[in-house]
């Protein structure tokens, strides 16, 4: 069976080996005559593999002691919201810079919540850049936090350096590029994100927290809302999603075997070549969404000359076998989600349909 050439947006492609390696324990998982979505979660065969991709997790990113991570559900969404449930105090101010939608539906939750501030914005240009660093402008007697969105899934931005805050910590919703380059965990104090394009399938959403937020987080929350609850029960409050949580394992293990998070930074620099390269060398055939500073390795977002060369595009595309090609609905035009599971050869060969198609195009 020839696998898909998958651009998906998430959910998205899933490492081969992954999916091989959980076909062949399906029925039984570590002899124990289980599925693992039959296993209890307070067993030990659980509770190794809980433990495991906690510590691979931390392993990988080089998480500091002082950080918790929780294995949550509710996606990135419900982020939006416990983010200034738990951490907004009503003092306060929670800073959001906005660079797309997923940074506006953030904002909009937060609203709901308590005082909030945008610190910067490019949404007038619908989304092309990430404001600059010297932009941001929020004030640091009264914020709470300052939120940013480190990779913008739908307009195909992404931030290349972070800001630096004095006295409030950076909270980062990294759901789409999450284990895709290094990061320093210890220049933020709290990141989430939905599972469903660089760690495994939906259904967790993971959240590493700075041990002090956790401690001055507000209490007399609802106790599934309250970060404290999920960090002092080691997110065994309640039943976790056992099988998200198992194939967050053999991705996170198929991460080491790669190389770690500095190998799939090279491959994923590769790939996003591969594709701005066809967009650049098509004599403005194709455009880039994203001003060139600010454009995504994860998510390609592009246009053609018009509504009927992006139709015959799309259509040619999925002939040859490509999946996910269209952009999301709110900016139109062509997407290619390329996380960390899509191989540079499904880069190449995209990058290559799209010579060919511009060379065969007639209007
Ligand atoms: N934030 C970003 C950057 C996303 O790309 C998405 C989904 O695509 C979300 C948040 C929403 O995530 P979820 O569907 O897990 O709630």
């Amino acid at each position: 069976m020839k696998r898909a050439l998958n651009f998906n947006a998430g959910p998205a492609a899933l490492p081969e080996a992954v999916l091989q390696k959980a076909q062949g324990e399906w029925l039984n998982i570590e002899d124990t005559g289980m599925s693992v979505m039959e296993l209890s979660h307070r067993s030990n065969t659980f509770d190794a593999i809980h433990s495991k991709s906690i510590a691979l997790l931390k392993e990988i990113m080089d998480i500091p002691d002082n950080y918790e991570v929780l294995f949550l559900q509710g996606g990135a969404s419900l982020q939006f919201t416990m983010v200034p449930m738990n951490l907004l105090q009503s003092d306060r101010k929670a800073y959001y810079v906005l660079t797309g939608s997923w940074s506006e539906k953030a904002l909009k939750e937060a609203k709901k919540i308590g005082n909030t501030e945008i610190a910067a914005s490019a949404k007038e240009s619908n989304y092309t850049y990430i404001p600059a660093v010297e932009e941001i402008a929020y004030n640091p007697a009264d914020a709470a936090y300052l939120h940013i969105t480190t990779n913008n899934t739908i307009y195909g931005t992404q931030w290349k350096g972070y800001p630096q805050l004095e006295n409030a910590p950076l909270i980062a919703d990294m759901s789409s590029d999450i284990l895709s380059k290094k990061i320093d965990v210890s220049k933020f104090g709290l990141i989430y994100a939905g599972a469903q394009k660089n760690l495994g399938p939906s259904g967790v959403t993971v959240v590493i927290i700075r041990k002090d937020l956790i401690n001055s987080s507000l209490t007399n929350l609802p106790t599934m809302l309250q970060y404290e609850t999920h960090a002092k029960s080691n997110s065994l409050y309640n039943t976790p999603p056992t099988l998200a949580i198992y194939l967050l394992s053999l991705v996170l293990e198929w991460v080491q075997d790669q190389g770690g998070v500095e190998k799939l930074e090279e491959m994923n620099t590769a790939k996003a070549k591969l594709i701005y390269d066809a967009i650049d060398n098509s004599e403005g055939f194709y455009k880039g969404h994203a001003v060139p500073d600010s454009r995504s390795h994860m998510n390609v977002t592009f246009t053609l000359p018009d509504d009927h060369a992006t139709k015959q595009f799309l259509e040619q595309a999925k002939a040859a076998g490509f999946v996910g090609l269209n952009g999301h609905r709110s900016i139109g035009g062509c997407r290619a989600s390329i996380y960390n599971a899509v191989p540079l050869s499904h880069c190449a060969e995209l990058a290559e349909f799209m010579k060919k198609f511009k060379e065969t195009y007639s209007a």
